[in-house]
């Protein structure tokens, strides 16, 4: 077992009932303090930690980290360079000062003090410079919707479906973090019985419910990673929420993907759960019938057993729940994803994405779009306050929680918000 994933731990930092962030968890973010600059952090309970000032005090000293100034950085790129090794040792390290036995910094009030902010009072930044984005399309459940909806309900999924992790290269630049607005975008869509497109807002925006993983290894181009050291390359796990106009994609997507319909802003929860952590929540992913190609066949536990839930909150008013799904019941496993992406010497950088795509369950509450959980918009979903929704509205709020639990432990990402402001 991974030392600091040790359900026993404890911490001196009150860790509310259900929390996300248990001792067990150590994930790594980038806070902003008030009147600071940006500087990578953990965070326990409801407690944020900044890692430059555990710096400061030497209490990463003797961990032969090779370059101290990572700890002080405004984005995680260069930590999660220096390899997964490091990032263990210094997750051990958070995970030992801050137990409940441990006296080290908690005996230094004044230190502890400067060492820990309530959440509440920093703001979360993006944790890494993303250079390059890949959304996969890895849910069989979702593409077999999407097909039974806009082709052949006979023959849902393409030829190619079964044999390759299909995606697109999407855009970095409007990925941004939660807290998020975006405005619903503009576009062109093609009415149904129309004869010539029209220019406006969105009518069909929708989220995607999606978790994205943020690769720790950079390779030359020409070099691939090999499906059983693809996990070696993956630093840490991230909510995605990939917010989509239906009826821009419906017209645009055809032959070279979406576009415009899919890059005004997608939304990432702030905090970066390591793999490690997500250890406990192996599981078997679905069987690949028929058998995949050989430099995509792998071996092991290589799915993560992760509650993935959206709530919407309209306006001012209350949050309903409108799907319940897990990071399970991905087809295509996320080592299979890096191996494909690389299979033909693509090369990868430290602080790339790739998302997972849309992540539907088997059943129609466990849908990851409110494409497919309102059919198309025949099957309107009920609210609280007693509206429906087929599709996002304008003031809608959508939250993203995912979280992994079993007896021992719960360890998750903490909300991905974003509200959707009016076009503009
Ligand atoms: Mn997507």
């Amino acid at each position: 077992m991974i030392k600091a994933n040790n359900p026993e731990f404890r911490s001196w930092i009150d860790v509310p009932e259900d929390s996300d962030f248990p001792i067990q968890n150590i994930p790594f973010g980038i806070i902003k303090p008030e009147g600071e600059t940006p500087r990578p952090a953990t965070r326990i309970g409801n407690t944020a930690i900044d890692l430059s000032v555990l710096c400061d005090f030497g209490f990463f000293d003797n961990l032969d980290i090779p370059d101290m100034s990572v700890f002080y950085s405004p984005v995680l790129n260069d930590f999660i360079a220096l390899g997964k090794s490091t990032g263990s040792v210094v997750r051990e390290r958070i995970s030992e000062l801050f137990s409940i036995d441990n006296d080290e910094l908690q005996g230094i009030e004044e230190a502890a003090n400067l060492v820990t902010f309530p959440i509440d009072e920093v703001e979360m930044m993006m944790p890494v410079f993303v250079g390059d984005y890949t959304d996969f399309y890895s849910s069989i459940e979702h593409a077999t919707n999407v097909g039974k909806m806009f082709r052949d309900p006979k023959n849902a999924l393409l030829p190619n479906w079964k044999h390759i992790p299909v995606a697109y290269h999407g855009r970095s630049s409007s990925i941004v973090v939660s807290d998020a607005q975006i405005h619903s975008p503009k576009g062109q869509t093609m009415p149904a019985d129309a004869k010539k497109p029209v220019f406006g807002p969105t009518r069909l925006l929708d989220f995607e419910l999606e978790v994205a993983f943020i690769t720790g290894k950079k390779t030359e181009l020409g070099e691939s990673i090999p499906v059983e050291e693809a996990e070696d390359a993956i630093f840490g796990l991230v909510l995605f929420n990939d917010l989509s106009a239906r009826d821009i994609q419906k017209w645009e997507y055809v032959p070279l993907g979406p576009f415009l319909s899919k890059n005004f802003g997608s939304v990432i929860s702030p905090w970066i759960v390591t793999l490690e952590a997500l250890e406990p929540f192996r599981v078997e992913g679905p069987e690949q019938d028929p058998p995949v190609l050989p430099y995509l066949q792998y071996s092991g536990k290589k799915n993560f057993d992760i509650s993935l839930d959206v709530f919407i909150k309209p306006g001012n008013g209350e949050e309903t729940q409108v799907t319940r799904s897990n990071f399970k019941y991905m087809y295509w496993n996320m080592a299979q994803q890096l191996a494909h992406h690389t299979v033909n010497g693509c090369n990868m950088n430290v602080g790339d994405m790739c998302a997972s795509g849309t992540i539907s369950g088997p059943t129609p509450d466990s849908y990851g779009s409110m494409l497919e959980l309102s059919w198309r918009g025949e099957k309107p979903i009920k609210m609280k306050d007693g509206s429906e929704r087929k599709f996002l509205e304008d003031n809608d709020t959508v939250i993203m929680r995912g979280y992994a639990e079993n007896e021992d432990v719960r360890v998750g990402f903490g909300d991905a918000v974003v509200k959707i402001l009016p076009a503009t």
